[in-house]
């Protein structure tokens, strides 16, 4: 996918409703169908019948509001909001994007956009990692609304796990646990980064090893250890790490 539907604050323009052309072509038509058939009076005359009709005046205000919604151009080429303070702060850094800054974690510029991208952390780290380009293959729904009890965590990420630090998986039923391989190195670190979060916040210290690994870092990790991955609906949920030792000459694990 087109690198350049990654917005400057590491939302997917491809994933936004206000991005959805067909849907705004079907509000258009449909409010134009409405004038021409006159339907506000029709609706007057219904609702003696059917008191839902009272509400239609409602029903056109709000059909007018997703109208204003609509985004026509991706963020990174002009669209969102003109005065995106996200956008002006990574220009005037001279960034791509909020995933080259290291203070990303802290920003608070970043904090209304987390409400509605609960994920959005670990698609910076993602992005970071992998690249604007690949990770789309990768990436998870972006919005609240399109959660659907899978699992998807919701940040911070101390809030993902619960108590004794078990994964909200309930939900997902086709577990498995197999090896991975160098070419999920970049979710593996984007989970990695997630995950020690709440470690870095409790220590008030964002230099931890886990945090501050690169990809060509774990990359070369893959040389000397076996990865496993826990991988649930095509998604990497979990990962160890192991290596093999020797001792006076017998392999040990
Ligand atoms: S306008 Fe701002 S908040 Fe909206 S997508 Fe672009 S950078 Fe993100
Ligand atoms: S401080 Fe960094 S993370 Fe926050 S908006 Fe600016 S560039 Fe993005």
């Amino acid at each position: 996918m087109d690198e350049k539907l990654t917005a400057y604050c590491g939302l997917c323009c491809a994933n936004c409703i206000p991005s959805c052309e067909e849907l705004f072509a079907l509000v258009d038509r449909l409010d134009q169908m409405f004038g021409q058939l006159e339907f506000d009076q029709y609706a007057k005359l219904k609702s003696a019948q059917h008191k839902e009709f009272e509400d239609y005046p409602t029903f056109l205000s709000v059909l007018r509001q997703i109208k204003n919604l609509r985004c026509p151009v991706p963020c990174r080429q002009g669209g969102g909001r003109s005065s995106c303070e996200v956008r002006q702060c990574v220009q005037s850094k001279g960034l791509k994007g909020c995933w080259e800054c290291k203070d990303r974690r802290k920003c608070t510029l970043l904090d209304r956009l987390r409400r509605i991208h609960p994920n959005l952390d670990y698609h910076l780290d993602l992005i970071a990692d992998t690249g604007a380009a690949q990770r789309f293959e990768k990436r998870r729904e972006h919005y609240v609304w399109q959660r659907k009890g899978d699992l998807e965590p919701v940040a911070p990420a101390d809030e993902l796990r619960q108590p004794g630090g078990m994964w909200r998986i309930e939900e997902c039923m086709d577990i498995s646990i197999v090896q991975a391989s160098p070419d999920d190195a970049g979710e593996i670190l984007a989970l990695q980064k997630m995950a020690y979060q709440s470690e870095a916040k409790l220590n008030d210290d964002w230099t931890i090893p886990p945090l501050t690994q690169t990809l060509p870092e774990i990359m070369s990790e893959f040389e000397t250890k076996i990865f496993l991955k826990v991988v649930c609906a095509d998604k990497i949920i979990g990962s160890v790490r192991a290596c093999r030792i020797s001792i006076f000459g017998f392999p040990m694990r």
